[in-house]
């Protein structure tokens, strides 16, 4: 059975990441523009990241099997200056054509700053004038709450459908939030810390798989580009069945990112 890993950031991750995935079944993959360990020093800086993003990974994600796409914005952590983050925000729609963008990503809130949430509110506007699905970032720890609510509450006032932006990185405290008003809801699994694969499965055993995806965040810090397939392993551990894990690590992916006319995988 194949897998899609909505959210994971192979720029930082070696070649036999990606044939490890393979061999696991994964088929597909989105990556988020985000924060690559350092603050670039130019906006050149992020134009050359777009070009990876949209023209060296698909090309190695090919060599094995895997359809490679991606989302671009300014992460929330160099959105801190908005002069520097605007300059980049005005290359974004001449990549946004490329045939591997799906949408606007991982933007949202880091530390729930006011001029994070002035760059949010330029990015769902950006989002809302060029019709394109949404994927966001919140922040973690004690921040969480507070933070997914601002940035629903900024989806709303954009006059986006909440159908189409996906709100990531949830935990207990803040996934029925997110479902109960219309979002889609990303579980993003950690090997130690925060959400594990197994307190991922916890949620799905207590709110239902509507809605609901996870994904690995592979990225240059301590993560696993198997995080999905493990909890695929735990699902089956517990006794659920082919169906359930089939919904949330395959249709329900399959769902939201096919409203983007760019999405393209081969069938499971
Ligand atoms: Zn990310």
């Amino acid at each position: 059975m194949k897998y899609i890993d909505p959210h994971i950031h192979m720029v930082s991750r070696t070649t036999d990441d990606y044939e490890r995935m393979a061999l696991a079944g994964c088929a597909a993959i989105t990556e988020p523009a985000f924060w690559a360990g350092f603050d670039r020093s130019s906006p050149q800086g992020f134009h050359d990241y777009y070009r990876q993003l949209t023209e060296t990974e698909p090309a190695r994600a090919a060599q094995y099997g895997i359809q490679h796409h991606c989302w671009l914005c300014v992460n929330p952590k160099e959105a801190e200056d908005a002069g520097f983050a605007r300059e980049v925000m005005s290359l974004i729609p001449e990549f946004m054509d490329r045939p591997n963008v799906l949408g606007i990503g991982e933007i949202g809130l880091n530390k729930n700053s006011r001029n994070e949430l002035v760059i949010l509110e330029e990015h769902l506007a950006l989002a809302k004038q060029l019709d394109q699905l949404v994927l966001v970032h919140t922040p973690h720890l004690e921040d969480k709450l507070k933070g997914t609510r601002l940035i629903m509450d900024a989806v709303d006032n954009a006059g986006l459908v909440p159908d189409r932006v996906l709100i990531d990185h949830v935990e207990e405290h803040t996934v029925s939030a997110v479902l109960d008003r219309g979002f889609w809801a990303g579980m993003t699994l950690y090997p130690e810390t925060k959400c594990t694969p197994q307190r991922a499965v916890d949620i799905l055993e207590a709110y239902g798989t509507e809605r609901l995806w996870m994904n690995s965040a592979g990225d240059w810090g301590p993560s696993d580009p198997l995080a999905v397939p493990k909890a695929r392993v735990e699902m089956r551990r517990r006794g659920h069945d082919d169906d359930m894990i089939r919904t949330v690590t395959w249709d329900n992916p399959m769902t939201f990112l096919s409203r983007s006319p760019r999405f393209r995988v081969t069938d499971a």
